[in-house]
């Protein structure tokens, strides 16, 4: 009989933690963006595309989000192209608590494909460093067709000193924390890239916490093969959640909330 009282003391505890395992989650919308699509493939290597892979990584994305009680909105859930502005533009208009957008490096020197890999998070800010320069310019290329020099620096110049530049940096760091703890519980020789400031038109507009993930060099074939696998990509999108949960739950603690 005392055995059954612990058991069932046992019982009601268990359920206790799970009925409140964890926050609600209900209110907060995710905005995730998968880069490129239509003409635009985004970087190529090997055979493969950006524009593809981005694709599969923002569905392992929309799934893991979804299981820690969170709602989603994808930019794009199938091959179409997004004007400048219409991806920010969406997680204004849905009130978004934050916006991902999800690509995959490259870089144009094929001497040295083998040398260069790395996952990197980036957010809006305008920078000398000529890597993170060089990643926004390609990045930026498409995205940018038919818009002049002037409005660019208009659009860019619009944003830069905005509130949101201190939350996205933040948001940055734990998601790039989030995505190494992850990827290297599996794969040990993974590469941090860290977190870089990078002017991306993509992320102009954004008046919520926005960054960027670089996931990995389609042009280095370590990286290349890791990516297109469903183990890696899961990896990459728990990490990414991880590091959103964690940055959601600080910012609540701030707010004293
Ligand atoms: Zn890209």
């Amino acid at each position: 009989m005392q055995y059954l009282k612990y058991f069932l003391t046992g019982m009601v505890a268990l359920l206790l933690v799970t009925a409140c395992g964890g926050p609600d989650r209900s209110d907060d919308l995710i905005v995730i963006d998968a880069g490129h699509g239509g003409h635009d493939c985004g970087a190529q290597c090997g055979g493969k595309q950006e524009k593809a892979l981005v694709l599969q990584v923002v569905q392992k994305l929309r799934k893991e989000f979804k299981r820690k009680g969170y709602r989603v909105y994808l930019t794009r859930g199938n091959d179409t192209f997004l004007k400048l502005g219409e991806r920010t533009r969406i997680a204004d208009k849905m009130d978004a608590k934050v916006f991902i957008s999800i690509h995959a490096n490259a870089i144009a020197d094929k001497s040295r494909f083998e040398a260069v890999e790395g996952i990197e998070t980036y957010f809006l800010q305008k920078t000398r460093d000529a890597r993170s320069q060089r990643v926004a310019a390609r990045e930026n290329a498409a995205v940018l067709q038919g818009t002049d020099a002037l409005s660019k620096d208009v659009i860019i110049d619009s944003v830069l000193n905005g509130p949101k530049i201190v939350e996205s940096n933040k948001l940055a760091i734990d998601v790039q924390h989030g995505i190494m703890r992850q990827v290297k519980s599996r794969y040990k020789d993974a590469v941090s890239g860290g977190v870089r400031p990078a002017p991306f038109y993509v992320l102009v507009g954004a008046s919520r916490p926005s960054i960027l993930v670089e996931v990995g060099y389609i042009t280095n074939s370590k990286e290349r093969s890791r990516l297109f696998t469903s183990a890696y990509q899961e990896r990459i999108a728990k990490g990414i959640v991880e590091g959103v949960s964690r940055y959601l739950d600080n910012r609540q603690r701030d707010l004293g909330v």
